[in-house]
């Protein structure tokens, strides 16, 4: 697991962002061409290929990239005997920090009352049917659904049974290194060489992600002015207090990096989060980041970082719980403390039910709407705006893997030397 697959790539970080300006600055450039015209038309084209092939790019090397990672992670630890401090410390970790994102999304929607006020006829059907809640039968789905034939995950890409199967198999060849020296190598090296080829992608990262953010500039912003921008506002604001305040206290206070090393390190995974709102796509910057600008132990990083993509989504949470607590509001339905409780509960399990993909919590969202029997239809209501509220969860989503990597790293004592700030 060393690092002889990176290319050293001078002035990658300030390409980025130099795309990342470029690229919002032509969006809104473009939002002034008028529709239909050929210019307009040209350039939504254009930013829509490049854009579109970068995401496809990223979204290749990630079930390769997922699969490596996790049974190359669980091997290396199974070997060393700690694997099971480090799995109870992550989970541990990811419930903690997505209660108290649970946690500031409703109290943040009674707070500011977004849904109150609002003309009545926004929700599509006020009083719909109160359907028993159905978070059992969602458990039995995903627990059976993440047992499936490995070959199919991996050509499908689904990323639980993608998990399950790296853990089996990471954990069989760590027993038995002896018997299965060449598997374990093989893993090791297909790890090696998805990361190499992620190396090349990101040198085109600054024209896909600039091309990206584009796209979301030139179309995101009109929506979000209507009679929905309150509660738009309160989700970015709780959302950014959790990402800019909660996760890095936290990683100062259990990790002892401090925020300026800190948001230096995540720079580049959280632009490729706001660009391509997919925690999925943007697995292959979160490690390489790990590695290379945090310097994680990747027997830490390997493991929570593919782990947590799928499972660890604060923000996801957080939009989940408010967003539930608005349709109410917006409903006239009051819910008392109890219902809260199981909004808050019901938002954690849909944000690990959502796939890192963009919108897939305005999916699972049904699951937590029907808990406590608030209108299903208001989802239409939500998607508008959905497209910038994706971004910025997503960034909470990412950044919660690499939190939870440098806190269980220091918790379990394998922080190695990292350089000076
Ligand atoms: N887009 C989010 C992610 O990939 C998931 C969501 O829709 O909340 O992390």
């Amino acid at each position: 697991m060393t690092s002889a697959y990176q290319p050293n790539i001078p002035h990658a970080n300030r390409d980025i962002l130099l795309g990342a300006a470029a690229g919002i600055a032509i969006g809104l450039g473009v939002a002034q061409l008028p529709e239909g015209s050929t210019a307009h038309g040209s350039a939504t084209w254009l930013i829509g290929l490049l854009g579109g092939m970068f995401v496809a790019a990223l979204k290749m090397l990630m079930a390769p990239l997922l699969f490596a990672s996790v049974a190359g992670g669980i091997r290396a630890l199974w070997a060393q005997r700690d694997a099971g401090r480090i799995w109870q410390t992550t989970l541990l970790f990811f419930a903690f920090t997505a209660a108290v994102a649970v946690t500031l999304g409703i109290v943040a929607a009674n707070l500011f009352q977004p849904g109150i006020g609002l003309p009545h006829d926004l929700l599509p059907v006020a009083a719909a049917a109160r359907e028993a809640p159905d978070a059992a039968g969602f458990l039995q789905k995903l627990l059976v659904d993440s047992l499936q034939n490995p070959f199919r995950a991996l050509t499908e890409a689904a990323v639980l049974p993608l998990i399950v199967a790296a853990l089996l198999l990471g954990a069989a060849v760590g027993q038995q290194p002896q018997r299965f020296a060449t598997l374990g190598r093989l893993i090791d090296e297909l790890l090696d060489l998805a990361l190499l080829v992620v190396g090349w992608v990101m040198r085109l990262a600054p024209i896909g992600i600039g091309a990206l953010l584009a796209k979301l500039a030139a179309t995101a912003t009109a929506a979000v002015f209507g009679a929905l921008a309150k509660f738009a506002a309160v989700v970015l604001g709780t959302t950014l207090l959790h990402g800019v305040v909660t996760l890095p206290l936290l990683v100062w206070l259990l990790a002892g990096v401090p925020p300026w090393r800190y948001f230096a390190g995540i720079r580049l995974p959280m632009l490729t989060a706001l660009a391509t709102s997919s925690s999925a796509a943007t697995m292959p910057v979160t490690l390489r980041s790990a590695d290379h600008d945090l310097r994680i132990d990747p027997a830490v990083s390997r493991f929570v970082i593919p782990l947590g993509t799928t499972v660890n989504m604060d923000g996801t949470a957080l939009y989940e719980a408010a967003a539930a607590l608005f349709v109410a509001q917006l409903a006239g339905i009051e819910l008392s403390l109890a219902q809260q409780v199981i909004v808050a509960l019901m938002a954690m399990l849909a944000a690990i039910g959502a796939p890192g993909i963009p919108s897939a919590g305005m999916v699972t969202m049904v699951m937590v709407l029907q808990s406590v029997g608030l209108p299903v239809e208001a989802i239409a209501l939500l998607l508008p705006i959905d497209r910038l509220l994706d971004a910025v969860r997503t960034m909470v989503n990412v950044q919660g893997d690499l939190a939870t990597s440098l806190v269980v790293e220091r918790l379990v004592g394998r922080s190695r030397q990292r350089p000076a700030a």
